[in-house]
């Protein structure tokens, strides 16, 4: 059988066996809770508590601040104590509130509904008042993605559960541990896309997941499994797009562009929680893993926790442990700080005890070639990151510099060890802003 797949990509090791096959160990947080006010993309979200309130689990804390927003929910019960820039684990300083739990746990009144009693504008509502994002790292409001101008053309519902990014093993437990919900997720996004059909979307190195699914789906005629090849990043939107419907987009272009919506398995299961239990996101399924770790696993953990808790829980960094990452390896964010908040984005923590990036020395380009071969954006990352490296914002642009997605295939392929992908991350960025500016 040949599997579904993108031009490019490269085969990092995957290291998941470290926490695939262990289950989830749910995580009582300790210390103090911090909640960023933006845990998405758009307008930050604007606290409606102040310092001294008390607070329950479930608890609308700050509003969406506009359309393309999201609300935030304490995930325990306690007492505001601060409204303050902190740390997040993607490195910058976002005002945030403060609650100190008082470990009760008492929880608002959740309003459950039926989905025959729901009508298209009632779920939409349902998965906004969850504060319900891309799960997955994007943080895209959910309810925004699923009310494109014209539903009617939407053909694809894309579940990605590819989980390309090594050692992350979180949606794979998502994946098998829930497969009913997101079996409902999904029944709940075709409810809002008549012409549309479901598509669980998995890489072949998860077959359990595979099969799960396929049973899940075996009498449900609008819904069905793919199963695409190992490689990364397959799990990127525009990868998936093109493995499952063989159609293209770019950076200026939406998925809705061109029929399809993609969501990954946790926001799926995250728009299942709130249209059918009327419970908002404020739990999330994260991964510790790494040989800088000694106990490595995945543990459901409540929005907010400080991410030092759960390395504890893991049992700790491993003697001479060199780096940690929140995220992934090919694009997570080095840590330098653990006291950083879980977010509604945060799906894993990577502990490891070389950091091999550091210590590659860069040395000259010998034409290789190989940047460009895998390259996911077929683009040119040699030429980029030096026109990058001289600051030639102009030249960069007119390259497609911008059609980057910052994958890192590139920089892990050199042979040189150039820092390819850094360089024209950073170039990138200056050309989206200036493209705002003007
Ligand atoms: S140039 Fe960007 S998209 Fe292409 S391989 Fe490098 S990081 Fe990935
Ligand atoms: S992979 Fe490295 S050495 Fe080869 S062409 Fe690209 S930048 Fe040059």
């Amino acid at each position: 059988m040949s599997l579904l797949t993108f031009r490019g990509g490269v085969h990092p090791f995957e290291g998941k066996e470290l926490t695939k096959d262990k289950p989830v160990t749910k995580y009582m947080p300790k210390g103090l809770m911090v909640y960023p006010v933006s845990q998405h993309i758009g307008a930050p979200a604007n606290p409606i508590v102040a310092k001294g309130d008390r607070v329950l689990r479930g608890q609308k804390i700050a509003e969406a601040g506009g359309f393309v927003s999201a609300h935030v929910f304490s995930s325990v019960s306690g007492t505001v104590k601060a409204i303050e820039p902190h740390l997040v684990p993607t490195g910058g300083m976002v005002n945030s509130i403060v609650i100190e739990n008082d470990g009760q746990y008492e929880e608002v009144k959740y309003q459950k509904a039926k989905l025959s009693n729901l009508s298209r504008e009632e779920v939409l509502n349902r998965i906004k008042e969850g504060g319900v994002v891309g799960m997955g790292g994007a943080g895209f409001p959910t309810h925004v993605k699923l009310a494109p101008k014209d539903p009617s053309k939407i053909e694809y519902l894309l579940v990605n559960g590819a989980e390309c990014e090594p050692y992350l093993t979180s949606d794979y437990r998502r994946m098998l541990d829930n497969t009913k919900e997101l079996v409902e997720g999904l029944r709940i996004m075709l409810s809002l896309f008549d012409n549309a059909k479901g598509v669980f979307c998995v890489e072949n190195n998860k077959p359990e997941c595979i099969a799960a699914l396929e049973e899940a789906v075996k009498n449900e005629p609008r819904m069905s499994v793919a199963t695409l090849l190992t490689k990364y990043p397959q799990g990127g939107e525009r990868n998936i797009i093109y493995a499952v419907t063989g159609r293209e987009i770019n950076s200026s272009m939406l998925p809705a562009d061109v029929g399809c919506v993609v969501d990954n398995v946790d926001t799926v299961h995250a728009i299942y929680d709130a249209v059918i239990n009327g419970k908002p996101a404020m739990t999330k399924l994260i991964t510790v893993s790494g040989d800088g770790i000694n106990n490595p696993q995945n543990f459901e953990v409540m929005t907010g926790t400080p991410l030092s808790e759960l390395i504890e829980a893991a049992g700790g960094l491993k003697e001479g442990a060199e780096k940690v990452v929140a995220g992934g390896p090919m694009m997570g964010f080095p840590m330098f700080n653990f006291d950083v908040p879980a977010t509604k984005t945060t799906s894993s923590i990577l502990c490891l005890l070389e950091d091999p990036v550091a210590k590659a020395v860069p040395t000259a380009c010998i034409n290789c070639g190989r940047c460009v071969s895998v390259c996911p954006s077929h683009i040119l990352p040699a030429r980029l990151a030096t026109l990058a490296d001289r600051g030639d914002l102009e030249a960069f642009d007119k390259l497609n510099g911008v059609e980057c997605c910052e994958c890192g295939c590139c920089s892990y392929i050199c042979p040189a060890k150039r820092h390819l992908t850094q360089s024209i991350k950073s170039m990138r960025r200056l050309v989206l802003a200036s493209r705002k500016k003007k």
